[in-house]
């Protein structure tokens, strides 16, 4: 039994229902359950929160973010081999655990939770970023959420966190720091997880301000950094020249020369330009 819940530890769990990894579903486990109740601790105190946890495996951060206090967890899983071993989990928190089976990407589930709401994963990498910048982008801000913090490929949590002038600035950079404060909580190296990645791994913390730091249209945003890092290495004039016919103007009333290349402008300027473009 583990000393935290009285359950038994993850590898029992993991055997006794025959949860033999499946790469197609980005399956690494968090084993160590001190880890996974100090990846909760990051999230803040969640003792007054609904947390919404995707993809909670055989359950070892969705038992961290229990006992660490979670008022409610609510987990979408997708592989249905997990749902026994959940639901163990289920009757020793009697009340605070609900899970659903399904696709994370398909479900809508924010009409289920009450607010304050947490988010918490450790995600396969495809399924992390196409979550993280469906929370970033709604149209209306604040979002249903409070916080996300949510397990990556270290090189994807640099590229979260990363300022102007490198290779790692791009779209994940503008969206999150455009509406979130966000930061590197925790690094972890391949063998916290089994089987072990081929990369480290890292938990990025990202706290939903009050409202975006400029303003802008999260749509036009969004397609103003697609087009700009898709050819990073263009100068905008050319990267953006499908977004308006007088792109060299328009660049120009934003602030931004025409021959200026995406990974050198700000997230200022990025707004700026969004707000040209969306006049007609
Ligand atoms: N949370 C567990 C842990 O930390 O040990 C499992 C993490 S594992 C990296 C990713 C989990 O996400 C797996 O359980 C996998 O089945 C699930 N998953 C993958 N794609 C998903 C999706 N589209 N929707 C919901 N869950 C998904």
């Amino acid at each position: 039994m583990s000393q935290i819940d009285g359950l038994p530890p993850l590898r029992d769990v993991i055997a006794t229902h025959g949860l033999r990894a499946k790469k197609a579903l980005g399956q690494n486990f968090l084993l160590d359950l001190n880890l996974t109740a100090r990846i909760a601790r990051v999230a803040g105190d969640l003792s007054a929160c609904d947390v919404l946890e995707v993809g909670p495996g055989p359950g070892g951060l969705t038992r961290g973010l229990l006992a660490e206090g979670a008022r409610r967890v609510l987990a979408v899983e997708k592989d249905a081999r997990c749902l026994p071993a959940l639901a163990e989990i289920a009757e020793a928190y009697p009340g605070r655990l609900t899970v659903i089976e399904g696709d994370a990407l398909q479900v809508d589930v924010a009409g289920q939770l009450t607010p304050p709401i947490a988010i918490c994963a450790n995600l396969p990498y495809n399924v992390g970023t196409a979550l993280l910048v469906d929370w970033l982008t709604p149209p209306d801000w604040p979002p249903f959420w409070k916080s996300l913090t949510l397990m990556f490929q270290r090189e994807v949590a640099e590229r979260i966190v990363a300022q102007p002038g490198g290779k790692a600035y791009g779209r994940l950079a503008v969206l999150s720091q455009w509406r979130t404060e966000c930061h590197i909580a925790l690094t972890l190296p391949p063998e916290a997880f089994a089987p072990p990645p081929k990369v480290s791994s890292a938990v990025v913390h990202l706290a939903a301000l009050p409202a975006p730091r400029f303003e802008a249209d999260a749509a036009v945003l969004e397609r103003v950094v697609a087009a700009g890092f898709n050819q990073r290495r263009k100068m905008l004039r050319q990267a953006l020249k499908g977004l308006a016919p007088d792109i060299e103007d328009r660049l120009r009333a934003a602030g931004i020369a025409p021959t200026e290349r995406a990974e050198r402008v700000s997230l200022e300027a990025f707004c700026a330009l969004a707000r040209v473009l969306a006049q007609n």
